[in-house]
């Protein structure tokens, strides 16, 4: 008799092969292709547990360090489905470029969350009735079985469902009354996608700093149906509670910077962690010389993420290698990224422009002491950056609307 009713085989795209390197972003990224267009659209909202993510991408970790681009992800999608029938699936990877647009037009939103987020760290360490909430949080301890879980989930493999991390976040500021900005702290740590924009924004959208009084409130029922009875909190969420409030916190949109263009024809190249594909970046010169700058680590050296991180690393170096045919040094401070600059004999270095964020800061060090000695550091933004990044004035609306003419112009319709 068959058995193909209780087929123990799992599905091939269930289990994510979470390897640091292109090459495993593309397996996967092939992988998901059919499941993109209208099945995605049907089931994308169900966390159907760490052992079955067939209905997801699972994309991020690769698309956050650009070890495989958005404007692949979505023309493969786009030839394999249109833009119709695989519209819900392209937004949700243009919501990425609309967290990004909106930050680097708000800097200022940035700052606040990092002063904030030092104080109430600060703050923990004195006050004991928060070291032990946060502390219980933290380690899973809460007694509610489903936040108990993400968080194992998240300290071990470093991923969560994006449905997982909106009940988690509403969980942690609503039901546990703990600061949102070392939720959002916690999750920057452990993510293998940890991502400045889309982790900030997406942690003050829930807790409705985002839009102004609209917040997300994690409830019951919805947990029980979306995780299919895997978990049902009953009585245990505050379902009823009023979003927060961030007054005196300007939030209007400042200008972009304009695009940089390099005028020499001999460059050297940085790359760094926030963009990892040299492969597709806009070079106008003969690169003479190329290098990485690397990200410092973050937490424990043994976590997932860092693991994923050193990979990503690697294989980058291994890519600028045989794209330049030469050898591409690691560096792990910005003396020794100012030495080998200088040491290359070119009056320009190319680096893919770093959104605001920590690598952009080092960045911005490194742009002064190279000026000081007549180099100028040329950043170099993607197009598909400053096509999208303009549209993140306001609501996600404005970009949406755009989208059949955003992605027609990747020559796709
Ligand atoms: C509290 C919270 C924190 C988050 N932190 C991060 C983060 O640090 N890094 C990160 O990349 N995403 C973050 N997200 C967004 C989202 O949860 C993940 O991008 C998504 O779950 C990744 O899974 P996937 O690759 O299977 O996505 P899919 O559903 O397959 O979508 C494809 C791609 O689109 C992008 N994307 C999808 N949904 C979103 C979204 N809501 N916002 C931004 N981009 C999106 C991702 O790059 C994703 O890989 C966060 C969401 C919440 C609610």
């Amino acid at each position: 008799m068959s058995s193909f009713l209780f087929d123990p085989t799992p599905h091939p795209l269930s289990r994510v092969d979470w390897t640091g390197t292109r090459a495993a972003g593309l397996a996967r990224l092939e992988a998901f292709l059919p499941a993109a267009g209208t099945a995605y659209t049907r089931t994308r909202n169900s966390d159907l547990g760490p052992d079955d993510r067939s209905n997801v991408s699972a994309l991020s970790p690769w698309l956050a360090r650009r070890l495989i681009t958005e404007e692949e992800v979505v023309s493969r999608v786009m030839a394999s489905h249109g833009f119709v029938k695989a519209e819900k699936f392209i937004q949700e990877v243009y919501w990425r470029s609309y967290w990004k647009g909106w930050l680097e037009m708000r800097p200022q939103v940035l700052t606040r969350f990092n002063l904030d987020r030092l104080a109430l760290n600060q703050l923990a360490t004195e006050d004991h009735e928060l070291a032990q909430k946060l502390s219980r949080a933290k380690a899973g301890e809460t007694g509610i079985a489903c936040f108990d879980a993400w968080v194992r989930e998240l300290t071990t493999l470093g991923w969560l469902h994006n449905h997982a991390r909106m009940w988690f976040a509403s969980i942690w500021i609503f039901t546990l009354e703990l600061p949102w900005q070392l939720g959002a702290d916690f999750f920057f740590k452990h993510l293998l996608d940890a991502d400045v924009a889309s982790n900030t924004l997406s942690w003050r959208w829930v807790a409705g700093l985002h839009t102004k009084g609209k917040h997300y409130l994690a409830r019951a029922s919805n947990i029980e149906t979306h995780t299919k009875g895997r978990f049902n909190p009953a009585g245990q969420l505050a379902e009823n509670a009023l979003p927060l409030s961030d007054p005196g916190l300007e939030t209007f949109p400042s200008a972009l910077p304009a695009d940089e263009i390099l005028f020499e024809d001999r460059v050297g190249l940085l790359l760094h962690g926030d963009d990892l594909h040299p492969e597709s970046l806009p070079l106008t010169a003969k690169v003479v010389g190329a290098g990485l700058l690397l990200v410092p680590e973050i937490g424990r050296t043994d976590g997932a993420k860092n693991k994923f991180q050193r990979r990503a690393e690697q294989n980058a170096c291994t890519r600028l290698e045989q794209a330049f045919g030469m050898e591409a040094p690691r560096m792990a401070s910005l003396e020794d990224a100012l030495d080998w600059a200088l040491g290359l004999d070119v009056r320009e270095i190319a680096t893919p422009y770093a959104p605001v964020g920590p690598i952009a800061w080092h960045l911005a060090d490194l742009k002064q002491a190279l000026a000081s000695h007549g180099v100028r550091l040329v950043r170099l933004r993607r197009p598909w950056d400053s096509r999208t990044w303009p549209l993140a004035t306001g609501g996600f609306f404005k970009l949406k609307e755009r989208l059949p003419y955003l992605v027609r112009d990747l020559g796709h319709l």
